[in-house]
């Protein structure tokens, strides 16, 4: 998944607790296996190649989450949109790539995710435009984390905190305290931008500092707005509190798309979630339920 995952499990069996980690990693690994782009043989690499050919039969899994990613576009008017890969492929941040112009211009109008046709009865995926490439990143990761979660839950265990990159999920208390999660300051590795004492819940950040380059001046970092193509460059930050991982995931991903006052009305909008946000000027907005 190009991150780092982080287990911590409590139980006063020592190897019921060690057993319960090797799950969480194997199921991890389970789904990046399954959603890696950079993974030729991944299912979602296979749908890449072949869904603009014909309708293809996907498995169950696969189908129920391309079915929330639409759910999710939906909801966000399109800032969360898995299609934004149909440009998105061109950028590697690691190489400092990123397309032209002409080169956006000419498959920006693949980026729609109601180019996605999803056949339930069939389980089948299809791509309405030929140059339409999709990428889960935006909610994998989300999703491999509830997951896991769920695993220990089927173990017994009761106080457990796992993390892939920016997607954190909390089982319980740390035994009899809060567990602390701290949100990166975007600019500064070494520090926090706020610690927050949290339990039984989840939270998510979307940065512009997980992977980018720079280029006079200008951050190309891989949050993509699905109208232009391009980064943006409202906010710095976006981290969202609720129940469960794969939709703060999606959402935090969305609201980087949409700004401050758009995404952090949206959220505001929801009762189940809540919003931190750090601006391009860096100074931090809370939503309405965190303002107590
Ligand atoms: P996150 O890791 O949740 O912060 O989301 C960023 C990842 O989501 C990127 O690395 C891409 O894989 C993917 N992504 C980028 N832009 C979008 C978008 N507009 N909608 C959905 N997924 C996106
Ligand atoms: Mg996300």
């Amino acid at each position: 998944m190009g991150t780092n995952i982080y287990a911590e499990v409590w139980h006063e069996d020592a190897a019921v607790a060690e057993e319960a980690l090797l799950q969480v990693m194997q199921e991890i690994e389970r789904i990046n296996q399954m959603m890696s782009t950079y993974i030729d043989t991944s299912e979602i690499s296979i749908i890449n190649k072949n869904a603009a050919k014909q309708p293809l039969v996907v498995s169950v899994e696969m189908f129920e989450l391309l079915t929330l990613a639409q759910h999710f576009s939906i909801l966000t008017d399109g800032a969360f949109d898995i299609t934004y890969a149909s440009v998105g492929y061109l950028y590697d941040y690691k190489t400092s790539k990123r397309p032209e112009n002409n080169e956006i211009e000419a498959l920006l109008d693949a980026i729609d995710y109601n180019h996605i046709q999803l056949d339930k009865k069939n389980t089948t995926v299809y791509f309405k435009h030929p140059n339409v490439k999709i990428d889960l990143g935006g909610i994998a990761k989300g999703y491999a984390v509830d997951n896991a979660i769920e695993k220990l839950q089927s173990l017994g265990i009761k106080h457990a905190l796992v993390t892939a990159g920016g997607d954190t999920r909390l089982l319980g208390d740390r035994v009899g305290k809060p567990w602390i999660v701290g949100i990166r300051d975007p600019r500064n590795r070494e520090k926090q931008a706020v610690v927050m004492p949290l339990h039984d819940t989840a939270v998510s950040t979307s940065g512009d500092y997980e992977r980018y380059f720079e280029e006079d001046g200008v951050r190309y970092h891989h949050i993509i707005s699905p109208e232009t193509g391009k980064s943006t460059h409202s906010v710095q930050s976006v981290s969202i509190i609720g129940p469960s991982s794969v939709h703060n995931d999606a959402l935090a991903t969305a609201v980087f798309v949409m700004g401050l006052s758009d995404g952090m009305g949206f959220i505001n909008s929801l009762r189940a979630f809540d919003a931190i946000v750090m601006d391009a000027e860096r100074k931090m907005h809370y939503s309405n339920g965190l303002q107590n």
